[in-house]
């Protein structure tokens, strides 16, 4: 793995003008790393990945009694609603079409 300090001297010899040979030689290494980095595919350049799916915080709290959840596939005792099928519709919501 590159540091990001490689990374970074690349960016900066690309963005001078060198060619993806050029960086190749200078900085000793392989031309598919070069050509990643020229194209903003190295792991550093892309953004991070933002986790939308839904928390338990944002479902109603169960409360009462435990009863057999009617929708769950494992058939748990689960009080009401059940968070399981809560995060699962919400999931389903979140999907793209
Ligand atoms: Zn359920």
């Amino acid at each position: 793995m590159l540091s990001r300090e490689i990374v970074d001297r690349v960016i900066v010899l690309l963005a001078a003008g060198a060619s993806i040979n050029q960086v190749t030689a200078r900085l000793h290494m392989g031309r598919r790393s070069v050509f990643r980095i020229a194209h903003g595919q190295h792991s550093y350049q892309r953004p991070a990945v933002v986790d939308e799916s839904p928390t338990v915080d944002e479902l109603p709290a169960p409360a009462g009694a435990y009863v057999w959840c009617p929708t769950c596939p494992t058939r748990h005792k689960v009080k009401m609603p059940c968070l399981a099928c809560g995060l699962r519709a919400r999931a389903e919501e979140a999907k793209p079409a």
